[in-house]
């Protein structure tokens, strides 16, 4: 990979635009640029066909100088350490950005889940968790969903920890079913906070969004979501979606619930009747007012970025934009809600559902909102004004923000 795409790269690269308009101390920006800490993993597993598969999985805990680290768990074929290490420098300016009171980390296991049984991801899940179990914990590190796992595989990995410890201790891991101490409103929450961010932005801007026209990159969690609660939140008319195998457009608007079913049915949006097939290149230089990134890394680059009309480009996804399309973006007036502000929605929901547990007192669906709501905002003005106040790009402001608490719990520790 090279540098330029290389996400652990970037965000070192992205850190030292902000550690430069900061005047950080070198020592602090040194601490900053890498993690704390990193575990390697070696994955036995049982396969259906009887043979064992030996898979490699990490988990890196950037830096904890705020609270117990805290970040998903992606299963992906492509996966590597420095996206591990990228992931979770961003989680470390994630949950600074919302200002909850934990540190970043993630981990990933290098697999294909699209190929595997249902037993075999079992299998697996629990295999990670008798390796990783030692360094994580409530008041350690706390893993969730990302790319590709889901409540049950949550409920898999609680489980599994349980025999660990010799008691439930479901506040080691979150995005779990409800009915095993999850919360409502965790399913939908990073698409519905990004919404929240649209819902500012088009205020500061001064644009209407009632029927203005959307695209989603990524049908996974984040992108489903953004389509049915862009509707229903936002009045968006979400006109073309794609998932990996390509991607659909109507200029009438795709029905969120026909889509879902049809996806549902044949693995991918790609077929839906009553629409044009696209690629996801060409969805993300549709003339929309609202681009959500949904998927992955890297898909907005030098190369395509000036072709990017969106007005406003909400980063469900990680790492979605390089270094250089920011420059291009920002030049081109396109307003960029960066990913760590964006997406925080799930974390932010993440952080509620481990003081629920700790609590054993669950909140109604309502409660979530509205304190999700309330984090979502602040964070987005936080940014948006500091981006302002410094004349900066959206991301340099987030950075800003983030930095700046991450480094002050460190000076407060003592660490530098
Ligand atoms: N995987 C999600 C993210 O990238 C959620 C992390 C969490 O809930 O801990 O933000």
């Amino acid at each position: 990979m090279s540098d330029r795409l290389n996400p652990f790269a970037i965000a070192q690269a992205q850190l030292a635009e902000a550690a430069k308009v900061l005047e950080l101390d070198p020592a602090v920006h040194e601490m900053l640029r890498w993690p704390l800490r990193e575990l390697h993993v070696t994955l036995p597993v049982r396969m259906d066909d009887g043979i064992v598969k030996v898979f490699h999985g990490f988990r890196v805990q950037y830096n904890d100088a705020r609270g117990p680290t805290k970040g998903g768990i992606r299963y992906h074929p492509d996966e590597t350490i420095d996206t591990v290490r990228a992931l979770s420098a961003w989680m470390t300016w994630k949950c600074a950005v919302v200002d909850i009171p934990l540190g970043g980390a993630k981990g990933g296991i290098i697999c294909n889940p699209k190929e595997m049984s249902e037993g075999e991801l079992e299998r697996l899940s629990r295999a990670y968790i008798r390796q990783v179990g030692r360094i994580i914990g409530l008041e350690k590190d706390v893993p969730a969903p990302d790319v590709y796992t889901t409540p049950q595989i949550m409920a898999w990995m609680a489980d599994e920890y349980a025999f660990l410890k010799g008691y439930n201790e479901f506040g080691v891991i979150t995005g779990k079913p409800l009915e095993l101490g999850g919360s409502q409103g965790r399913a939908d929450a990073t698409a519905r906070g990004g919404l929240y961010t649209v819902r500012e932005a088009a205020k500061v801007l001064g644009t209407e969004l009632k029927g203005a026209t959307a695209a989603v990159q990524g049908y996974g969690n984040a992108g489903s979501f953004a389509h049915s609660l862009g509707q229903e939140l936002l009045e968006l008319k979400v006109v073309a979606v794609s998932d990996s195998k390509g991607g659909i457009l109507n200029w009438d608007g795709l029905d969120p619930e026909a889509v879902a079913a049809h996806k549902q049915k044949t693995g991918s949006v790609v077929g839906f009747a009553g629409a044009k097939k696209i690629s996801n290149a060409e969805l993300l230089e549709l003339d929309v007012q609202v681009l959500f990134p949904a998927a992955l890394e890297n898909v907005i680059t030098s190369e395509n970025a000036g072709r990017i009309k969106a007005k406003i480009s909400a980063e469900l996804a990680n790492g979605p934009t390089t270094p250089e399309a920011d420059q291009i973006l920002y030049k081109n007036g396109v307003y960029v809600i960066p990913d760590f502000l964006c997406n925080a929605g799930g974390v932010t929901v993440s952080y509620f559902e481990m003081c629920q547990n700790a609590y054993d007192y669950y909140w109604d669906l309502e409660t979530v909102h509205q304190r999700l709501d309330r984090k979502m905002t602040a964070a987005f003005h936080a940014v948006h004004e500091m981006a302002q106040s410094y004349k900066v790009n959206n991301r340099v402001g987030a950075y800003l923000v983030s930095v700046a608490r991450v480094a002050k719990a460190m000076k407060l520790r003592g660490w530098v």
